[in-house]
């Protein structure tokens, strides 16, 4: 059994020796547990909070902890799990090609819904943290301009089209042209911005938004979100769901800098997490699961191919490497 550790704690950005691989033996289910073989491995930036000391929503991980991720995999064993082998579940499993885990800790996965590993992203936890961002925090309208940023990421790229079905008009900042050319070509986004092209962001929203910003959909902060601050409308709702350009800081910002943009803009700022809505995802899923079913939305994955290619894939979430949800998929050990 191949599992990844913490080595160490990262300066800055996480390298690859942030990453211990060790072999282990398999382990065995105790009562109540089954024993699970990873199929998809999902990669996530949160993640690089776990791996600080600093205090954050998700309990940092001690040095030489396996590392943990949400995860489809396949029951091997049940001992009174609840599940038989052969069914495949989604969890927090660990960067491993086994874990153990409890039962009540596991979800069904029905592989005849949709491919297993969109229980990492556009039916899992991503598409909720879209579905209830946008719906709920964000409250989008019908003729509201809507900007998100991330907009190709897992994240991201299920909240512009969300919006769209609201009716806004959805314009996303995204990282490269094939990365724009996705969010209009591919999910029907009125306009993306490659923000890697410009250094007037605001000239861009201009462009993309002429009758300013009701709604903001963030996943990134810096210099991006204080343009777009510059550009909300009266009574515009932000929805913060994430600061990934400040993960790998190593000094604190120095507060939000566009507060008097605020002020007169009557605007609200509402910091969540999908977690809050525990108790409504299953209606998520549901809806989701409909739209993909529709064709109403569209998703892609970027996947690597095995387990040893785990913390590659998770350090170019900060490099752009991917488009849509990024996952890895591991192989038989
Ligand atoms: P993504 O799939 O969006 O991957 C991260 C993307 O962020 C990259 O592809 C990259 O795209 C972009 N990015 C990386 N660094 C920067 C930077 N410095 N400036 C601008 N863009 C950058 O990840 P997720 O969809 O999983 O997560 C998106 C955000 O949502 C994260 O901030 C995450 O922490 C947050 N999140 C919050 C949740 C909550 O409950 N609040 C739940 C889930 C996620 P590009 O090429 O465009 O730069």
């Amino acid at each position: 059994n191949r599992q990844f550790r913490l080595a160490k704690r990262p300066e800055g950005k996480p390298d690859r020796d942030t990453f211990d691989l060790v072999e282990t033996d398999v382990p065995e289910p105790g009562p109540g547990e089954a024993l699970v073989r990873t199929r998809y491995l999902s990669v996530d930036p949160y993640m690089r909070g776990r791996m600080s000391a600093a205090e954050s929503y998700a309990d940092p991980w001690d040095v030489g902890d396996p590392l943990r991720a949400g995860a489809v995999g396949e029951v091997v064993e049940s001992n009174g799990a609840g599940f038989e082998a052969g069914d495949i579940v989604v969890g927090n499993l660990e960067w491993a090609d086994y874990t153990t885990a409890p039962g009540t800790e596991l979800t069904a996965v029905d592989p005849d819904v949709a491919p297993v590993s969109t229980a990492l992203g556009v039916l899992g936890m991503p598409g909720r943290t879209a579905y209830f961002g946008v719906r709920e925090v964000a409250d989008v309208k019908p003729g509201d301009t809507f900007v998100v940023t991330g907009a190709a990421g897992a994240v991201g790229s299920v909240a512009g089209q969300i919006a769209k079905l609201a009716g806004a008009r959805v314009v996303g900042f995204a990282g490269s042209d094939e990365k724009v050319a996705f969010l209009e070509d591919d999910l029907g986004f009125d306009a993306g911005i490659n923000y890697e092209a410009t250094d007037d962001y605001r000239a861009a929203l201009d462009e993309a938004a002429p009758d300013g910003v009701d709604a903001y959909f963030d996943n990134v902060g810096g210099p991006i979100t204080d343009a777009v601050f510059d550009r909300l409308n009266v009574d515009a709702r932000v929805a913060v769901c994430g600061q990934i350009a400040h993960y790998n800081a190593t000094e604190r910002p120095t507060g939000p800098r566009k507060l008097p943009a605020l002020i007169s803009k009557r605007a609200r700022v509402e910091g969540f997490l999908v977690g809050d809505f525990a108790p409504r995802f299953e209606q998520a899923t549901t809806q989701l699961g409909e739209w993909v079913a529709t064709g109403e939305i569209s998703y892609r994955e970027t996947v690597t191919e095995e387990l040893e290619s785990a913390p590659d894939a998770f350090l170019g979430l900060f490099e752009g490497e991917n488009i849509g949800k990024q996952l890895v998929e591991v192989g038989e050990a």
